[in-house]
């Protein structure tokens, strides 16, 4: 590999090959591992444990063990994953687009648009639609089909598909950006003071001209907005307004669908890869690379937003495992989750922002400070609403303390803070799951 020398401006030397075993094998036991978080954010050269791979790295082991230690551990936050990124096979409705960018359709029918209005039932969230007739291909799916007691239904829907794909895309945009209240307030556990407080101090930093870095307020927009947009690939939409496409609602008790109209399969797939594809996917790399910057940079000032866009993106797993479960309770299927790679990258995401945050918050040391006293509030530099948020908190965590135990002994890792509760955590270790 090539590379400029510091020292020699515009000279071109080449990286000394290793002559040395041992310094060989270290070498490509760092690039097989990445180097660990203390490294990385240190900015400094990891050299794996020559004995053992396995073990904690020179820097980590050299680390002052009177402070609590963060594990050696070779996540990369950036590498995180956050969302689903598409059906599983055996629900694929289509394969004309096989993995790639959803492109507009090509074998329309008929050069009639028509507008329909379609919900989640996320509070009064509505959104409007143009679709158009179109001419299936082999491989395109047009109904839906469920089992019964007695064996299967189906409920046939008519070819329409969403056209004009890219301002639909940006619909979807606005959408999300507009109704982060709406969502938060309809989804969101009210019982849960922790998340209800986390959500508004959220939402409220956002709309405070007291925030002033505008890089950090967009951050935490952002990561709402990651939040709202993961909710808008979970329930199936269905159409409420008066163009019902001539389908009538479904009339099956055992359906999934009983009671309403359900977008075409087809829609379904469109949507759900637009919102994946021209939203979520990057908001998401744009999220971690600011959080990945942000932990680096250590500031105190940024510590309370970091605080914030972990904690949402861990309740996005939580919620996310509570829509797979659902998912697989609605198709009968025989296991608990029904797509397990999917949590697992779930869990091993949340791993890596725990380890940052813990490394970032050196063992949770501002959830022990006493935010009624001025000091912890100057140096985080943190507003009267955030302080209040901080202050409640603290009681909050403490008075849940053995429920935080059993949850993270548990393996209901769709249940809310079950991924969340470990931010509090003193001397935290990541756990055995899945
Ligand atoms: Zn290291
Ligand atoms: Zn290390």
């Amino acid at each position: 590999m090539k590379r400029k020398s510091p020292g020699n401006a515009g000279q071109v030397v080449r990286r000394r090959a290793y002559q040395d075993p041992v310094d060989r094998e270290e070498a490509a036991l760092t690039r097989r591992y990445k180097a660990c978080i203390r490294c990385r954010m240190q900015g400094i050269k990891c050299f794996p444990n020559p004995r053992d791979h396995t073990r904690p790295c020179i820097t980590c082991e050299l680390a002052n063990p009177k402070l609590w230690v963060l594990p050696c551990v070779r996540y990369k936050l950036t590498d995180a994953s956050l969302f689903r990124l598409g059906p599983t096979e055996d629900f694929l409705k289509s394969k004309r687009w096989a993995g790639r960018q959803i492109k507009e359709l090509s074998t329309w029918q008929s050069a009639d648009i028509k507008v329909v209005e379609l919900t989640q039932d996320h509070g009064n969230t509505r959104i409007r639609i143009p679709v158009r007739k179109f001419k299936p291909i082999p491989g395109d799916i047009l109904f839906y089909r469920w089992k019964i007691s007695s064996g299967e239904r189906t409920y046939v829907c008519p070819p329409y598909a969403v056209t004009h794909v890219e301002k639909v895309g940006a619909e979807l945009r606005r959408h999300i950006y507009d109704t982060t209240a709406v969502h938060v307030e309809s989804i969101v556990n009210s019982n849960n003071t922790i998340l209800v407080e986390t959500f508004r101090i959220a939402m409220k930093s956002v709309a405070s001209t007291r925030v002033q870095d505008v890089q950090i307020r967009n951050l935490i927009k952002d990561t709402l907005d990651l939040w709202v947009a993961s909710r808008l690939i979970e329930k199936p939409w269905r159409i409420c307004g008066d163009e019902t496409l001539g389908m009538k609602p479904d009339d099956d008790p055992e359906s999934g669908y009983f009671g309403r109209i359900p977008v075409t399969p087809i829609m379904d797939l469109q949507i759900d890869q637009l919102v994946i594809q021209m939203i979520v996917k990057p908001l998401g790399k744009s999220i971690l690379t600011c959080l990945e910057q942000q932990t680096k940079r250590s500031k105190h000032s940024n510590w309370f937003a970091t605080y914030l866009c972990f904690f949402i993106l861990l309740h996005n797993y939580e919620v996310a495992t509570s829509h797979d479960r659902e998912f697989a309770e609605l198709h009968r299927l025989k296991d608990r989750y029904s797509n397990y790679p999917l949590l697992e990258g779930f869990h091993s995401g949340a791993k890596t922002i725990l380890a940052y945050f813990h490394y970032r918050s050196k063992g949770g040391i501002p959830f022990m400070l006493d935010w009624a006293d001025g000091v912890a509030v100057k140096m985080a530099e943190t507003t009267e609403e955030q302080t209040e948020y901080l202050r409640k908190l603290v009681d909050m965590v403490q008075v849940s303390g053995n429920e935080f135990l059993r949850l993270k002994e548990s393996d209901v890792y769709e249940e809310d803070l079950y991924f969340g509760s470990q931010l509090f955590e003193k001397s935290w270790q990541p756990s055995r799951t899945l």
